[in-house]
């Protein structure tokens, strides 16, 4: 985030602009949550903003101030590409390859507006006119918080803003425990908190929220879906398409599955495979040396060393076979120091 990106920032913003803001499809508490903070804070100035996501979000994301202003595109497509075609700035948030924006990408990248990143993702695309990226960052929240900052406005950040950011770096830092968490993240939680956050209501809103569906889909799933490899140092979950419809799984129920499989003793490599319209989605979490971003991007994605995804064009079966090849031709650095 350099001083020069700002202050370009700060002139752009220095009148009055029609902003559309965007982020990754599946939107998660961080995409969300950094999207609806920068749309509050944008709000306060003269401009015209509107938030437009690439598909539906979890329902437990949806108390969030400021969710009824969200177009969920595919739900109204003319209004999305209008938005978009209509903008004079078109700010991408926590997401740095365009395809993550799925059926808008032709028309983000065709539109005239400016294309400004907020991203600390791995390996910049570098689509974007302006970036304010860092990798090393928490959560997108973190840099939205960092850029209000030092835009001069730490003043303005108030219930609302403070709500959506804690969601954001609450839920990517996988409650202030990952090794993304900071001194820097705490500092700005404990201002969150003096803006109003209710840590706990926020908490149990997004993981005390499952249905009774959920909870049995997981413990399915953790009894007959999980594969130990322990010469690899690796564990996965295969979920299959009739297991989804036998417990009425839905858009986020998923989540925060595929820690289960890197929670096991000695394991360095955790993996979920999802089946999702017609691809195979891969959830890669690790620890030690082994990187999960390189291992995505076998898989044609990215994210960050510990956690990253990817998809796969083949079925479950061909997913799974390719994965084991491209493990055991890691086997090496796999069998690193276990946790
Ligand atoms: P998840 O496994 O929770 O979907 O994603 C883990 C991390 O990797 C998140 O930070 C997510 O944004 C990122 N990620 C997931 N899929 C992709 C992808 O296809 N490409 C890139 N560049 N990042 C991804
Ligand atoms: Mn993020």
């Amino acid at each position: 985030m350099t001083e020069t990106a700002v202050a370009t920032l700060k002139d752009l913003l220095s009148s009055p602009k029609r902003i559309a803001i965007t982020t990754h499809q599946k939107p998660d508490g961080d995409a969300l949550g950094s999207s609806l903070a920068w749309y509050h804070y944008l709000k306060k100035g003269q401009h015209k903003v509107k938030i437009v996501t690439p598909t539906d979000y979890p329902d437990f994301l949806k108390w969030l101030p400021g969710n009824d202003d969200v177009l969920i595109g595919p739900v109204d497509p003319d209004m999305a590409n209008w938005t978009f075609e209509g903008a004079d700035l078109i700010f991408c948030l926590d997401f740095n390859a365009i395809k993550r924006i799925n059926e808008f990408e032709s028309v983000v990248m065709d539109a005239e507006g400016m294309k400004i990143m907020i991203d600390h993702h791995l390996e910049p695309e570098g689509f974007e006119d302006l970036g304010f990226l860092d990798a090393t960052a928490s959560s997108t929240a973190e840099l939205v918080y960092r850029l209000i900052v030092e835009l001069g406005d730490k003043e303005l950040v108030d219930k609302e803003i403070a709500d959506a950011l804690y969601v954001g770096v609450m839920t990517d830092t996988g409650s202030f425990r990952f090794t993304n968490t900071s001194p820097a993240v705490h500092r700005m939680v404990a201002h969150l908190m003096e803006m109003g956050v209710d840590v706990h209501q926020a908490h149990d809103r997004i993981y005390s929220n499952s249905s009774p569906d959920r909870v049995r889909f997981i413990g399915h799933v953790l009894s007959n879906c999980l594969t130990i490899l322990p010469e690899l140092n690796t564990s996965y979950i295969k979920l299959e398409r009739e297991v989804f419809k036998k417990f009425n799984v839905k858009s986020g129920d998923t989540e925060g599955l595929v820690q289960y499989a890197l929670g096991i003793k000695g394991i360095n490599l955790g993996i979920l495979m999802a089946p999702q319209d017609n691809i195979v989605k891969l959830s890669f979490r690790s620890r030690n040396e082994v990187s999960s971003a390189d291992l995505a991007k076998e898989f044609g994605g990215g994210g960050h060393f510990y956690a990253a995804g990817g998809r796969s064009q083949g079925n479950l079966e061909e997913t799974e076979q390719r994965l084991i090849e491209l493990l055991e031709k890691r086997k090496l650095e796999l069998a690193g120091p276990a946790g």
